[in-house]
């Protein structure tokens, strides 16, 4: 169902087969982090479970964006303190991460999922970092930015300096297209190219494996492609048909990509 692989020295990711999720822990000497928490309380209890096997040290939570599958499960970790960009907050405040991850299992025709998200409590962020921030954990230093908007208008993202890692959540995908429904694709390749320039030698995304700084400088390349045919499309440089028949991503990515481009104008 879901298994622990440690990427560097104690941090870890616990990869899910559900929605192919990757959560993570860093520990330190005094207290850990938890990277997202899952779709609902049962999987954020079976990962606070899965935590408590690993250390038994004083967690806070990191929510790396407010997509359901990230932060659902975080009544699990019993009111301890959450880390969170304010429109992460703003969205968990108000109702819209939840309606979205309802359609999702509803459209997928999975009602006992969507009955646990429609029980699952929302936990806004009450440790609101708009730029930058830094958690001390004891021997070890997280730090915490906002690389600017991307996949959703609100990410966050974790680097580890002393190990070399970076929990980019959905900046970064790994075994699928990345998500552009709530995205801001002509800025999106610069925030991947800040996770670059912090220098990882790990980059933990949001779904799928962990990946190296190769792979990430590749994904890059693909997100600048798809941001430069969302700026030809807005010109009237060339049809939307053109764009997606040239990007580098399937056809409904691309769509959901022309589509928040042209609602930026
Ligand atoms: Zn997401």
């Amino acid at each position: 169902m879901a298994r622990w692989v440690e990427v560097a020295e104690r941090v870890f990711v616990r990869r899910h087969a559900t929605l192919d999720l990757s959560l993570g822990l860093v520990v330190g000497e005094r207290a850990c982090l938890v990277v997202d928490t899952g779709a609902d309380e049962e999987q954020g209890a079976e990962f606070a479970a899965a935590v408590r096997e690993l250390t038994g040290l004083p967690w806070s939570v990191l929510l790396t964006h407010a997509h359901f599958d990230h932060c659902f499960g975080t009544a699990a970790f019993g009111g301890c303190p959450v880390w969170g960009h304010p429109g992460c907050r703003a969205e968990l405040a108000g109702g819209g991460a939840r309606a979205d991850g309802m359609e999702y299992h509803r459209s997928a025709g999975d009602a006992a999922a969507a009955g646990r998200l429609a029980d699952a409590r929302a936990v806004p962020p009450d440790r609101v970092v708009p730029d930058r921030a830094e958690i001390d954990l004891g021997g070890r230093r997280v730090l915490l930015w906002h690389p600017g908007p991307g996949h959703t208008g609100h990410d966050l993202v974790a680097h580890v300096p002393d190990a070399g890692v970076v929990f980019a959540g959905d900046l970064v995908e790994q075994g699928a297209p990345p998500a552009f429904e709530d995205s801001f694709p002509e800025r999106w390749p610069d925030a991947v190219g800040e996770i670059l320039a912090a220098g990882p030698r790990i980059v933990v995304p949001g779904h799928g494996d962990p990946v190296d700084a190769a792979f990430v400088a590749g994904q890059r390349a693909e997100l600048a492609a798809v941001a430069e045919l969302c700026r030809a499309v807005r010109a009237g440089e060339i049809t939307e048909a053109e764009a997606v028949a040239r990007s580098p991503y399937p056809a409904a990515f691309t769509g959901h990509a022309l589509a928040r481009a042209a609602a930026s104008r």
